[in-house]
């Protein structure tokens, strides 16, 4: 469902991802992890089509993202921190105009906006302006209005960057509710307690490159230190 086969991209001088290659399958939770500068956003941007690759190639539920990327843009969700919220909306009308975007009908923004929004606990302020509501409270509403058309693959950058523990664990669980929906899941973060609870495959990535892939099985497996941070830590510091 998604296939990225050496992927590389470049801001002038700066080589931000060089030659990243992994698939993400159906029903599976892909966590891209790496240190700060790593490439993590920049490989998340060019899987939802908002930049180009300068080599490479990526494939969406079937389409290419330099071939067709209106129908990639149709299949996938995209969620990061600089996604765009309207202040002046509510977390209500901001979903309903994505849905409409994706040229849902009502009943069916109504219905599914209603789902996500008891998931997320949003419905308290559903009707509060955007620009009134707190970092978490707008993060919720970015996660609801990237979620709304229901899309075979979601891509979140760090989605629980800046959040309460009770807000995070929420969407943990709708990450892992994505999984049971069959949905194909990347999501990059520094939580190493996120990775444990939610990723089948993890992909560290360093100075662009890819410095491991494997299941989290096979991760555990060759660990040598107690826990998933001072793994993490020990690998990073060694490359
Ligand atoms: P973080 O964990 O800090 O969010 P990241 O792994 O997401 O980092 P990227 O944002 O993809 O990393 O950045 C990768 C590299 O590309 C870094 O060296 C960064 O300075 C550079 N970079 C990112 N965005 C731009 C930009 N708009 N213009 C120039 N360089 C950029």
């Amino acid at each position: 469902m998604l296939e990225v086969t050496g992927l590389t991209c470049g801001y002038g001088d700066i080589i931000a991802v060089d030659g990243l290659s992994f698939t993400v399958g159906a029903g599976e939770i892909f966590g891209l992890i790496g240190p700060n500068g790593a490439g993590k956003t920049t490989t998340l941007r060019m899987i939802a089509t908002m930049l180009k690759p300068s080599s490479g190639s990526i494939s969406v539920a079937g389409y290419d993202t330099r071939l067709e990327p209106q129908k990639v843009r149709e299949n996938i969700g995209f969620m990061t921190g600089q996604t765009a919220l309207y202040d002046r909306l509510t977390p209500t009308e901001m979903v309903r105009y994505m849905g409409q975007l994706h040229g849902m009908d009502e009943a069916s923004i109504r219905q599914r906006r209603e789902e996500i929004f008891e998931l997320l606990g949003i419905s308290d302020f559903a009707d509060r302006r955007i620009g009134r509501l707190s970092s978490g409270m707008k993060q919720k509403t970015s996660i609801a209005r990237t979620i709304i058309h229901d899309s075979d693959v979601m891509v979140f950058d760090e989605p629980t960057e800046g959040l309460d523990v009770m807000t995070s664990r929420a969407i943990v669980d709708l990450i892992r509710s994505c999984r049971d929906d069959g949905k194909t899941v990347i999501f990059s973060t520094h939580r190493m307690g996120e990775v444990k609870l939610l990723c089948d495959d993890i992909a560290i990535i360093h100075d662009g490159r890819l410095f491991y892939c494997g299941s989290r099985t096979e991760f555990e497996a060759q660990m040598t230190h107690d826990s998933y941070e001072d793994e993490f830590i020990h690998l990073v510091g060694a490359a």
